[in-house]
């Protein structure tokens, strides 16, 4: 049976990559340090004889027994808020995280897939960005802990490759989401959601002009599965190109979710980038993949789940667990 070392395995992607490794047919260690994972997301899997839960942090050595065949890196802090408030956990979990898998691969011969971004390309001077664009990253602004980890997390990638011959994978992902996601990490979908379910008015920030792409949480974890049955070692964008401007994209939400509140707005955050939208011509030609769900589909099931929810878990949904993290 294969072996597949998952991180970040608590959070919103990790939690859809267990399901599916474990449907697939996988034996799966899922590893999380609960920062800003919760074991709700994984409860239905915990009892089972494929799986083990281990709570760690992937900045400190990891040690794993036995046989692996692949690890899939996806521990890190995801949204701005969360990077402001874990800055440095941030850079870490994509650097000294990063190095501690690759690693691990090397020792253990496994194949890795790291969790790449859209971020790697900042403030895009190319639309729709391509896996040549180098990108237009402040290193210094609020979101450069999480654009600068990333692009080493890749270039630290490519040179175990190069100089170990690891066989490695570079996914960046593009703006995704659906169930599991947490209501209060600042991304702007479950924003607008847990406002109109509190009653609260939508925060536009900026005039909302700015775009971006959303892609459904099924159409991400199909474009990885298939990206790691590949033997491309070069990054691979995954995303869906169908572009809004976060002022359409609150109308939308408006009309899903039928609150009567109102749209306010607020001061457009430092660096947010303008535009965004993935070029997937590689992902189409490699994988022969592209997105299926469409945005009305996905954010009608993102929303039945989150109304599904009890209020104890839409509480939960809305606090995390950082205050019970040790700073350093
Ligand atoms: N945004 C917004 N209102 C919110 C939260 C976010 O207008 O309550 C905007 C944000 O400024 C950005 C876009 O929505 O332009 C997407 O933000 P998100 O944090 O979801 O993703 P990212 O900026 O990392 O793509």
């Amino acid at each position: 049976m294969k072996r597949v070392l998952i991180t970040g395995a608590a959070g919103f992607l990790g939690s859809h990559l267990c399901d599916r490794f474990y449907q697939e047919g996988y034996d799966l260690i899922a590893m999380d340090n609960l920062i800003t994972g919760s074991m709700k997301n994984i409860e239905h899997l915990v009892d089972k004889d494929r799986f083990e839960f281990v709570n760690h942090d992937v900045s400190k050595f990891i040690k794993v027994d036995g046989n692996l065949d692949y690890i899939l890196h996806f521990a890190s802090p995801a949204s701005p808020i969360d990077y402001l408030k874990i800055p440095i956990q941030t850079l870490k979990v994509g650097s000294l995280g990063t190095h501690n898998l690759l690693g691990l691969a090397k020792a253990k011969k496994a194949t890795i897939l790291v969790a790449s971004t859209s971020e790697v390309y900042g403030d895009p001077l190319v639309h729709p960005q391509n896996e040549e664009y180098f990108g237009n990253v402040n290193p210094i602004g609020p979101r450069g802990v999480y654009d600068e980890a990333k692009r080493f997390q890749e270039s630290m990638t490519m040179a175990y490759h190069r100089f170990h011959s690891l066989d490695t994978r570079i996914v960046r992902i593009f703006n995704t989401y659906g169930p599991r996601m947490r209501l209060n990490d600042g991304r702007v979908l479950p924003a607008f959601i847990g406002q109109s379910l509190r009653g609260e008015d939508l925060t536009i920030f900026g005039d909302g002009s700015q775009t971006r792409s959303f892609c459904y949480v099924d159409d991400l974890i199909d474009g990885i599965y298939k990206l790691l049955n590949t033997d491309y070692s070069g990054p691979v964008n995954i995303g869906n190109p169908d572009e809004v401007s976060i002022s359409e994209f609150a109308k939308e939400i408006v009309k899903l979710t039928g609150t009567k509140q109102k749209v306010i707005y607020k001061p457009l955050p430092e660096n947010d980038p303008l535009k965004r939208q993935p070029n997937i011509k590689k992902a189409k030609s490699l994988l022969n993949w592209q997105p299926k769900v469409s945005r009305s589909e996905g954010l009608k099931l993102t929303y039945e789940y989150f109304t599904s929810l009890s209020q104890e878990d839409l509480y939960k949904k809305e606090h995390n667990n950082f205050e019970t993290y040790i700073k350093y």
